[in-house]
């Protein structure tokens, strides 16, 4: 059991996570190979571009080539499909990233279906999720990859513990519930139909929080000792947990900014380091 107050510093866990990339870049260089990952941003959303720009600009120190697809706000789905399918036979490519949202008029589950598997290293087709589930994915969804990363850099007990998710997003909520099953926790995964949340919560020995809104999670509703994981990331660098209350209960809490944002980074250019890795 966790014996003092832990800040997660997701900075220090994405550096440790890179520090062990950059000697597999090197490997993979020798050998004629740059990893690649190619990113598709679809319209004009600013945080969508950011983003992207951000995920680029992390290959990039690490060696790894970033090949970025700019698609129109007006792109068709059968546009989108067709990009997805010349990158799925790129072999220079090693990975493929979709930023989503993606603009209404596009069926973004058929675009993330359209992924070859081995190249999903984003975690977003429903096969990685069904893999990751019964637990043998390669590439499980970045974000939960990282709340599990951020907990073992830390040895923090996952096994027997209850764990509770709020968020059932198809790349958050679900499958870090899934993980953390797979890991032996007892899980109970909230939604906004869930009631009595607050109560739920209380029980909760770990705490994920995957919700979307700002400061969402109170101080009030944290076990005394409980280990508190924030994936959210609100307007203004605001978590879904609310800070400054939870430090007080929790044992051990990732901030907003620096938490799970940073180790999610360093998942995708690993998963991209993985994906090439299987060339040799
Ligand atoms: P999402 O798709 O909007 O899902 C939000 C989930 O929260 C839904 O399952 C929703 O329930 C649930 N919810 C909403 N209001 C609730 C309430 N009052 N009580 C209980 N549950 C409630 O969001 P997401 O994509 O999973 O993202 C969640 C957060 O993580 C956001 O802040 C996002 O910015 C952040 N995020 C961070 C990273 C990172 O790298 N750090 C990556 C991805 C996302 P229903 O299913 O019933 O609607």
């Amino acid at each position: 059991m966790v014996n003092e107050k832990l800040i997660l510093d997701g900075s220090r866990v994405a550096s440790a996570v890179k520090e062990d990339l950059k000697p597999r870049v090197d490997k993979l260089n020798e050998s004629g190979i740059t990893p690649c990952l190619a990113t598709i941003l679809v319209g004009n959303d600013p945080s969508s571009a950011t983003y992207v720009k951000m995920k680029g600009n992390a290959c990039e120190r690490l060696g790894i080539l970033s090949k970025k697809i700019e698609l129109a706000e007006n792109t068709t789905t059968e546009e989108l499909l067709k990009t997805i399918q010349s990158l799925n036979e790129d072999e220079g490519v090693h990975g493929i990233l979709l930023q989503h949202p993606v603009p209404s008029q596009i069926d973004e589950r058929a675009a993330f279906e359209a992924i070859a598997i081995e190249k999903d290293v984003d975690g977003v087709t429903s096969l990685g999720f069904g893999q990751t589930s019964l637990g043998f994915g390669t590439y499980p969804s970045c974000t939960p990859a990282a709340i599990l990363e951020i907990m073992d850099y830390y040895e923090l007990p996952i096994e027997g513990k209850h764990a509770v998710v709020i968020g059932r997003s198809p790349i958050l909520g679900k499958p870090v519930s899934m993980m953390l099953l797979n890991r032996n926790a007892t899980v109970t995964t909230c939604h906004s139909y869930t009631e009595n949340l607050e109560n739920i919560v209380r029980n909760a020995d770990i705490v994920v929080a995957a919700v979307g809104k700002p400061n969402f999670v109170k101080g009030s509703w944290i076990k005394e000792g409980a280990m508190v994981l924030d994936a959210g990331y609100n307007k203004g660098n605001i978590g879904d947990v609310d800070y400054e209350e939870c430090l007080k209960p929790a044992s051990a809490i990732t901030p907003v900014p620096g938490g799970v944002g940073p180790v999610t980074i360093s998942m995708l250019l690993r998963q991209t380091v993985e994906a090439a890795e299987k060339l040799i």
